[in-house]
């Protein structure tokens, strides 16, 4: 069995080990987890949590019909989100820190960054960071969704060097176990290719949002920032016996050589689009082979509303190349796109740049 090595982690744990029949809080499978937690903080490696089970463990608390609405939902998880983290609280004797997302505090630079400086303070301070989604507030468009994803974006702004997706599976197959029992089972991948991706099929359990699908999502975003992922089964307590030895446990997506700076990897991972610039041959010329900044010059058209400031998609033909933050919002550009950058204050009045995204603020993709 390989070694594992590793510094800080990012555990993430879903509702069908926090809630497994779907109704409240249990600590059946938290146990080993727990106990794993202590020892790796007892060996000085540092953790965080991300937990689910926030709308399962509120679930039995609210009245409803046949499926809950949102509403209902958002009443569940503000009453579940309590009990999941008083469930954690009593495991422990040091300090367990609540702290919710949306997808819009991850988009936000200035939160994005409050949040990495809240969770290296707990941290220093030996408490246990347990993120969750803010589900009360935050609707579908607003979203990360599910919480493997969530548990990637929380791994990238915690800079860590570990995901561990505490799942009900032993981790990926080449087909799926509980309908082909000729499954085979993969223990490391190398590389997430289309072949990795087609092996996940939709969301596994009816208590969590996430499936295979998700989990190799948040793998692939780890895995071009330079972290790895374990996929493994949290209702085996040998699975803990095992990584607390430093042993691989279910199956290890290798991280690639190159990792990408803190600020990359906000563009091109957590950053959310709001339009789209269409752009000449020129300026593809110029992007791609030449690492120059967009200039109005080699702008064609302009898709959708955003502000100076605001990300947007660059794209080329029918492809997006690239995606940056632009100096300019959506209905300035229309009245300076094709044009030389010593037009702009001509036409505008006042000039934010010469430039409309800054080499330093894009990625290509
Ligand atoms: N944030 C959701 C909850 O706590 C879980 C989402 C997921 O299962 O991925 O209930």
């Amino acid at each position: 069995m390989s070694s594992l090595s590793w510094q800080r982690a990012v555990i993430k744990v879903g509702s069908a080990l926090i809630a497994p029949d779907g109704k409240g809080c249990s600590s059946q499978y938290l146990l080993p987890i727990a106990q794993f937690i202590c020892n790796s903080r007892a060996q000085g490696k540092e953790v965080i949590l991300v937990s689910s089970g926030s709308v399962a463990a509120g679930r039995n608390k609210i009245a409803f019909k046949h499926h809950p609405s949102i509403a209902e939902k958002q009443a569940m998880a503000a009453i579940g989100q309590t009990h999941m983290m008083a469930n954690w609280a009593r495991l422990f004797d040091f300090d367990c820190a609540q702290i919710l997302l949306t997808a819009d505090d991850l988009h936000n630079r200035t939160r994005y960054v409050n949040i990495k400086n809240t969770l290296r303070e707990l941290l220093r301070n030996g408490a246990l960071p347990i993120v969750n989604e803010n589900d009360t507030v935050a609707i579908n468009e607003l979203k990360v969704g599910d919480n493997d994803n969530l548990a990637a974006y929380t791994a990238l702004v915690a800079r860590a060097d570990t995901l561990i997706i505490c799942s009900d599976i032993d981790g990926l197959y080449n087909a799926d176990p509980r309908q082909n029992p000729q499954a085979k089972f993969i223990p490391t991948v190398h590389e997430i290719d289309k072949q990795i991706h087609d092996l996940a099929g939709g969301a596994g359990t009816s208590v969590g949002t996430g499936g295979m699908r998700t989990k190799i999502q948040a793998a692939e975003k780890c895995a071009k920032s330079g972290i790895q992922t374990l996929i493994v089964n949290g209702r085996n307590p040998d699975v803990f016996k095992q990584l607390g030895q430093g042993k691989q446990a279910g199956t290890l997506f290798v991280p690639s050589k190159n990792r990408d700076s803190a600020r990359t990897q906000w563009l091109r991972h957590t950053l959310r689009s709001k339009g789209t610039l269409v752009i000449d041959d020129g300026a593809e010329q110029a992007l791609m082979r030449k690492g120059a900044s967009l200039l109005p010059s080699g702008i064609t058209s302009v898709l959708g509303a955003f502000k100076a400031g605001e990300a947007v998609d660059i794209r080329y033909k029918d492809q997006i190349i690239a995606k940056g933050l632009t100096l300019y919002s959506n209905s300035e550009l229309i009245q300076i796109k094709g044009l030389r950058s010593d037009k702009i204050t001509e036409l505008l009045g006042y000039s934010s740049g010469e430039v409309i995204i800054h080499r330093d603020d894009m990625v290509l993709l």
